[in-house]
Order: structure tokens, then C-alpha cells, then sequence
């Protein structure tokens, strides 16, 4: 059984051997297999048409058809150099050079065409199934990814074994178009992007803003159902605050330049870490004052490369649902449990059933790379596993991932299309601890340092919200909905009935609108189904003078007509909170 990487990775060399055929004067970079498919990176002047790609897949058929032996070759750097040199192709000589000496350099050749290449690949063109493969898209990119460097076209494509797997594979690629949070944002109006404030910095519109309101609603009353504290702390602090948090040297490329204030440089926070620290060192502690759970929707600023940006998923301001808990080692398994539960809670209340847990622990072998205290490690460390397994929770270990100061769990969300979402991650912390000396005084009359964990659950309001939209396609469930119910009059006489409606939809609860528009009624209820509005209700003379409303639901259809106490009861009760 092929490797599927391996073979995707030859249909990459296809479609660069075919696409030189057709661009004699196209240079080529690099081109790996990825998690869906493959692509390749060309250095070519005019731009790439989508008839191109057609042109390209009909060449690569060719290729295939013509069941060319492939050849893996062992050469000597400076063959290599030679060669590729020769052939005018720059960045693979770049990439020969960078190769550290005495590392063998291989190439793969199919008829005329050589790349360099580590391989391994299919032994013959003829391998690959002509029906089974398919260019996707032609996007831009820098040569090694920084944009002082050469502007490349990728084209992207897909490869399966057989034609049905790609048939399906591409149908999700639609349905994942349609659910595009970017796309839906917009057309929900819930939140844009502009070149005037800059990339990466998202407006909230009212229906988005609404729909954060009711999550962090929501995130409130949990947090402090579960004994947390709601902290506030500032955008800005002095340097010399990122000096001691050590954030100016591990953290800086992701910082943005310091602003002057009074002769003294202040920094935006990427992090609301320091803050919580200073709240707990404002005063002294002792053993009784701990657990200490203090929680902040944080608004954070943090560079990306404008390359990287996505939507909602990158951004460079955002708020994280931020927490920090402070406690003692007696503590840490029933804290860590309670945020674990949380997380899970938090995940099931918005819909996400499903999702992956990773541990990431530290290299044994390697111990003096990580700060603080080893033996604290292998508690922190123990706790963590011994949690997920009493929970029964699947999960993957991940020796040696730790970050340097602690373990942590990371939970991805799995939506609905089956695609994992970053989401609530468990970080112990060895370090800060250490450098703002955070101490509290035991029963044993000493001082003795706190145990410190960062944690979010939904990881931030931006990506949270993006991950919603496509998860449910827009259709939010009902007590999400920024708009419950649309009454929908049929003519003017039924206007002052449908406001009526709506009067009694607000009173009980419910957002309502009336869309009292002069427009045939078919239009009305197409406008609101675009619109995702759970609950449609039409209101013509018949219901005006029974007192009910025709009911349709965005997914269910025509639920016929119903009294509007019935209607009440049924809708508010579905748009109570989760929990
Ligand atoms: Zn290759
Ligand atoms: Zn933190």
C-alpha cells in the first residue's frame, strides 16, 4: 500500500514537470506534500489563469499516461550546484547551500524533468490515477515564507487513489466555501475587516457584537458559578515590566514598538499574565487565601507576518478568554479537574461534541532546559495524566512539546466538517512564578511558592466566533441568534398585528424584528432564511384574527400554524441557556 504522502508528493512533481513543459520560463521552489493534497511554488512572471490549471492537468494526464520511470540519484553538492545552476534554477541552488556539508543531495528525474529532492516517491509515473487528482487554486507566496524575499504562485492541488475519494474530498471543499466565516461574516453583517484600521484588527458589527455579548454573558455567569473572580487590568505597561516578565526576551518578535509616555517606554500587552501576577503580589498571601482564580476577557495585541492573517482565525488584537489560578500543591488536582470540566462544558454548551486532547510533557532527558523545579514538573505532570485518564478522556502524549515553562493540554475543537479548531489549552507555569518570587505563607509559618496555571476555554472571542460560524454555517442555535424570530406581516392591515407579536416575542425574552417592508411574502421569508433567522412567523388576516402565527423554522420548514402562547412557551424554552 502506497503511503499517501508519497504519492501526493509525485503528482507535485507531475504537475512541476508539467507545468514547465507549458512555462519553459517558470522557476521552481518547493513543493511537499500537505495534510489535504500538495502544492507547488513558481517563480513566473505573468500571473496563473484558472485556464491555466487546466492546461497544466491535461499536460500532467500526459505524464502519466507516458508511465515514465521516476529516478532517485545521489550527487555530490557541488554536481548539484552545477546543475542546478546551469539550468538558471536559483532556489534550488539556495537550497543546496543551505544543506549542511556532508549531507547527501538527491534528485528525482522522470524524462526531462529533475528536481532536487529528498524523496521518497512512486517508481513510476503510470502509478497515479489520471481521474483522481485535481488543481485547486493558484495563491501567492514568499519564497521561505518571509516577504522581504521573491513573490512565488502556489498552485495548490489534491491527489487521492481513486476518483470517488476525490469526489467527496471535493465536495467538502465547497461545503467548507459555503460555510467560509469570512464569507458568512459578511453576508450576516456580524463583522468586517477595513484597510483603514489596519489588517488583522476586526470591527464587530451590531449582530456580531450581540452574538460576543451573549458568549461572554454566558462565560461570566460560569466563571463565577465556578468560584472564579472577574479581574480587569490595562492595554499598556512599562518596558521595564516585560523586562522582569521576561517577555522581552522570549516574546519580543511578537510585540509591537514601545510608545513613549513622560520620558518612558510603555509596551501594548500581549499578554495579561504580568497583571494577574502584580494583583497577587499587591498584598501578602497566606495558605487560606488559595485556590485564587482570577479570570479576564483580555484584550491582547500580538504581531502575525500580514501573510498569516485569516479572517478571525489570525488576527493581530484579540481578546482571549483569559484565567490565571494560583494555588497550593494540595490544590492542583481538583483545580486542574475543574478547568478541564469547564473546558469540556464550555465546548458541548456551543455545539463543538467532539474534540482532541494533547499532552504535551517534558524531554526526561533533557530536564535542564526547562525552568524551575523538576520534582514540582513530575508532580504537575503526574496530575495532568492522571486527570485525563480518571476522566477516561482519549488523548495523545507529546514527550518532549512542552514549552519551557510547563506542560500543558491542548483541546481542538472538531467541527462539523470533521476539521480540528485550536481551542481551550491548560499551560502550568514554572517561570513567572519564579521571577516576580510569588510566594504565600503556609501553615507551617514559611513561605513556599504557588502553583500557577494559564488557561483559556475558548481560546479568544475572534477565533472562538469564527470557529461558531462554520461549525454551524451561520445558523447560530437559538439563544445565540442575534435575530430569534422574524414576523413577517402579508400586507399592511397586518402590520399593527405583527408588531403586536413582537411586543409579546420582546416581553417574553425573545429578539424579534417585523419586517413591515411592502414586498410579496415569499421574498420576506427567502430574506430571512438568507438571513439564518431560526423562527419565521407569518402573520396574514387569518392569524391576526386567531391570534396565532404560521410558524416556519430555518431547518425544520413549515411547522403550520400555531397559537402565539404555544409558540411562546416552546420557543423560550429551547432559547435558554446551555447549563
Ligand atoms: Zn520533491
Ligand atoms: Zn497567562
Amino acid at each position: 500500500m502506497v503511503e499517501l504522502r508519497t504519492y501526493r508528493h509525485s503528482v507535485a512533481h507531475v504537475m512541476a514537470q508539467a507545468a514547465t513543459r507549458l512555462f519553459p520560463e517558470a522557476r521552481l521552489a518547493i513543493g511537499p506534500a500537505i495534510a489535504e493534497g500538495f502544492y507547488y511554488d513558481f517563480d513566473l512572471a505573468r500571473a496563473l489563469l484558472p485556464e491555466d490549471l487546466a492546461a497544466i492537468e491535461t499536460e500532467m494526464r500526459k505524464i502519466v499516461s507516458a508511465d515514465l520511470p521516476i529516478v532517485r540519484h545521489e550527487v555530490g553538492r557541488e554536481e548539484a550546484l552545477a546543475r542546478f545552476g546551469e539550468a538558471g534554477e536559483k532556489y534550488k541552488v539556495e537550497l543546496v547551500r543551505d544543506l549542511p556539508p556532508g549531507e547527501a543531495v538527491s534528485t528525482y528525474t522522470q524524462g526531462e524533468f529533475t528536481d532536487l529532492c529528498a524523496g521518497p516517491h512512486l517508481s513510476r509515473t503510470g502509478e497515479i490515477n489520471p481521474e483522481a487528482f485535481k488543481l485547486l487554486s493558484v495563491a501567492g507566496a514568499y519564497w521561505r515564507g518571509d516577504e522581504k524575499r521573491e513573490t512565488l504562485q502556489r498552485i495548490y492541488g489534491t491527489a487521492f487513489l481513486t476518483r470517488p475519494e476525490l469526489d467527496v474530498h471535493l465536495e467538502r471543499l465547497e461545503e467548507a466555501k459555503r460555510r467560509d466565516h469570512r464569507r458568512l461574516g459578511k453576508d450576516l453583517d456580524l463583522f468586517s475587516t477595513s484597510d483603514e484600521v489596519g489588517a488583522g484588527l476586526v470591527l464587530w458589527h451590531p449582530k456580531g457584537g450581540l452574538v460576543r455579548m451573549l458568549i461572554e454573558d454566558f462565560w461570566r455567569r460560569e466563571h463565577l458559578r465556578r468560584g472564579y473572580d472577574i479581574v480587569f487590568s490595562p492595554h499598556i505597561a512599562k518596558a521595564d515590566l516585560w523586562q522582569t516578565s521576561g517577555h522581552l526576551q522570549w516574546y519580543k518578535d511578537s510585540m509591537y514598538s514601545a510608545m513613549d509616555i513622560d520620558g518612558i517606554d510603555y509596551l501594548v500587552k500581549p499578554m495579561n499574565c504580568p497583571f494577574h501576577i502584580l494583583m497577587y503580589r499587591s498584598t501578602s498571601r497566606s495558605y487560606r487565601d488559595l485556590p485564587l482564580r482570577w479570570a479576564e476577557l483580555g484584550t491582547v495585541y500580538r504581531y502575525e507576518r500580514s501573510g498569516a492573517l485569516h479572517g478571525l482565525l489570525r488576527v493581530r488584537g484579540f481578546t482571549q478568554d483569559d484565567a490565571h489560578i494560583f494555588c497550593r500543591p494540595d490544590q492542583l488536582e481538583a483545580e486542574l479537574e475543574g478547568v478541564i470540566d469547564l473546558a469540556v462544558f464550555m465546548l458541548k454548551s456551543f455545539g463543538f461534541d467532539r474534540y482532541e486532547m494533547e499532552l504535551s510533557l517534558s524531554d526526561p532527558e533533557r530536564m535542564e532546559k526547562y525552568a524551575g523545579d523538576p520534582a514540582r514538573w513530575r508532580e504537575a505532570e503526574r496530575v495532568l495524566e492522571a486527570i485525563l485518564d480518571r476522566r477516561g478522556e482519549d488523548y495523545v502524549k507529546a514527550p518532549g512539546e512542552a514549552a519551557f515553562y510547563g506542560p500543558k493540554i491542548d483541546i481542538k475543537l472538531i467541527d462539523a466538517l470533521d476539521r480540528g479548531w485550536q481551542g481551550p489549552t491548560i499551560q502550568f507555569d514554572f517561570n513567572l512564578p519564579e521571577r516576580f518570587d510569588l510566594t504565600y505563607k503556609g501553615d507551617d509559618g514559611l513561605e513556599h511558592r504557588p502553583y500557577m496555571v494559564h488557561r483559556t476555554v475558548l481560546g479568544s472571542m475572534e477565533r472562538f466566533m469564527g470557529s461558531l460560524i462554520e461549525h454551524h454555517a451561520g445558523a447560530f442555535p437559538l439563544w445565540l441568534a442575534p435575530v430569534q424570530a422574524k414576523v413577517l406581516p402579508i400586507n399592511e392591515r397586518n402590520v399593527a398585528y405583527a408588531e403586536e407579536v413582537r411586543g409579546k416575542l420582546g416581553a417574553a425574552g425573545l429578539r424579534a424584528e417585523v419586517d413591515a417592508r411592502n414586498e410579496k411574502i415569499g421574498y420576506k421569508i427567502r430574506q430571512a432564511q438568507l438571513e439564518k433567522v431560526p423562527y419565521i412567523l407569518v402573520a396574514g388576516d387569518r392569524e391576526a384574527e386567531a391570534g396565532t402565527v404560521a410558524v416556519r423554522h430555518r431547518s425544520q420548514g413549515d411547522l403550520g400554524p400555531r397559537s402565539l402562547d404555544d409558540f411562546l412557551v416552546a420557543a423560550t424554552a429551547e432559547a435558554t441557556l446551555p447549563g
